[in-house]
């Protein structure tokens, strides 16, 4: 058998290394010329760890990564709401690893091109269209100046394309209307003085935001983590029309700094944090209808391009891991690719759901947000509302962006 996937994001590559595992074929294609976007922070829950660590790359994950040892809920004063141990230091056997997104996506390239030979990754191809019939999928390419560069063939197509999946909308076009929810995150880096244990995230919530701080390396100096902030506000639907509509952006400070000064946490000057920061980025929340399919014949979604994520709950890239894993295991399982596609859906498409479930008309307010995402973090409630984080379609040569 003999998979195409479309991106070389998390989920891609993820896959990529999962399929080999499982002696499935693959190449993988991504219309940007190099890996590229926002490097943010991202941390990936034990189960996702998990994955990662059984495809043998824990060494890796250990030299660019930081386990996390706790989440600490905290009110705008800094008073403890409650702790969670995640990872190794709780019930899971695995730890909950915390890095730069550009590092993780660095070592699952690496080691796609270490274990499927580096011929099989295609950057500076664009999919345009594909057709299917009952002997396989043909995949058309098109390079940046929009010229046919390639055409692919397999026995499936994986869209594992990102939010603005041209998959997504060749399979289900008319499911695409988005909606600014009237929120922004904010995010960025900086070396800064250790906190708590140093390995803590810190999520503290205040009426309208949101502000959510972890180590993701080790800084230059002792005592200094190289540290991850990110800040949920609601700004209001207003937002969006004095900004051109797109993916992630340059952030501006003064917009930020307004939704940050009434944090008064006393270990973790969160505003001076964020003032030093040199590079920071915004990222508007849209919604979209939540899909009731992912597959159709030999072609699937994965990773965000079926189930896009609440950035709020640090979930996307581990539902895109935790769907490969799910997904390589019934295609090396199957009798017929589309049974696996279909045995696929089945399982994930309900987990899917619910990490990205929307309501046009009701959200979940941005303090519960805290709370849904604390008990995402202990699994011991599930949310009835909350919104998806969507961007804008921008154009065609769009590169990669989380
Ligand atoms: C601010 C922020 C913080 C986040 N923090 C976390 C976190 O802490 N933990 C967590 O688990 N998740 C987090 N997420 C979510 C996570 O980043 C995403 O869910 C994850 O990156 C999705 O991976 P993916 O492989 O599905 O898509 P992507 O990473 O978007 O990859 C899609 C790829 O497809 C390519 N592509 C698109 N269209 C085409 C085409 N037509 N042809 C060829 N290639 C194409 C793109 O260039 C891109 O490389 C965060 C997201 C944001 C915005």
């Amino acid at each position: 058998m003999k998979a195409v996937i479309i991106g070389c994001g998390i989920g891609g590559l993820t896959i990529a290394l999962m399929l080999r595992q499982r002696g499935i074929e693959c190449e993988l294609y991504d219309q940007a010329n190099v890996q590229s976007g926002p490097d943010v922070g991202i941390n990936l829950v034990p189960r996702a760890g998990r994955e990662l660590v059984q495809l043998g790359l824990l060494g890796q994950l250990d030299n660019e990564a930081l386990q996390t040892r706790e989440s600490v809920y905290v009110d705008s004063m800094g008073r403890e709401l409650r702790r969670n141990a995640p990872g190794a230091e709780a019930r899971f056997e695995y730890p909950q690893f915390s890095l730069r997104r550009g590092r993780l996506l660095k070592l699952l390239s690496t080691a796609v091109q270490a274990r499927l030979g580096s011929s099989c990754i295609h950057f500076g191809h664009q999919l345009r269209s594909f057709t299917q019939d009952e002997r396989g999928v043909t995949a058309y390419f098109f390079d940046g100046h929009g010229s046919h560069c390639r055409t692919a063939s397999g026995d499936i197509l994986i869209g594992a394309d990102g939010l603005h999946s041209s998959v997504r909308a060749l399979l289900f076009p008319h499911n695409d209307g988005l909606r600014f929810t009237g929120r922004v995150v904010w995010c960025g880096m900086h070396h800064w003085p250790t906190f708590l244990t140093g390995r803590s995230m810190l999520i503290a919530a205040a009426s309208a935001s949101k502000l959510q701080l972890y180590p993701i390396a080790e800084g230059p100096l002792k005592g200094q983590y190289l540290t991850n902030w990110s800040v949920l506000a609601d700004v209001g639907r207003a937002w969006e029309e004095r900004r051109e509509a797109g993916p992630a952006r340059p952030g501006v400070l003064d917009d930020v700094m307004p939704y940050v000064r009434h944090f008064s946490i006393p270990y973790c000057n969160a505003s001076a944090l964020i003032q030093a920061t040199r590079e920071l980025w915004e990222y508007p929340l849209y919604e979209r209808v939540p899909l009731l399919q992912w597959s159709h014949g030999r072609v699937t979604l994965l990773g965000d391009a079926a189930h896009a994520a609440y950035p709020a709950i640090s979930n996307g890239a581990s539902r895109a891991i935790l769907g490969a894993r799910c997904l390589a295991d019934k295609l090396a399982d199957a009798e017929h690719p589309r049974h696996a596609l279909f045995m696929y859906e089945q399982e994930c498409l309900p987990k899917g759901r619910r990490v990205s479930t929307g309501s046009t008309a009701d959200h979940t307010p941005v303090t519960n947000s805290l709370l849904w995402h604390s008990s995402q973090r202990s699994d011991t409630q599930k949310p009835s509302n909350v919104v998806r984080f969507l961007r804008p379609r921008s154009n065609a040569s769009e590169s990669r962006s989380s």
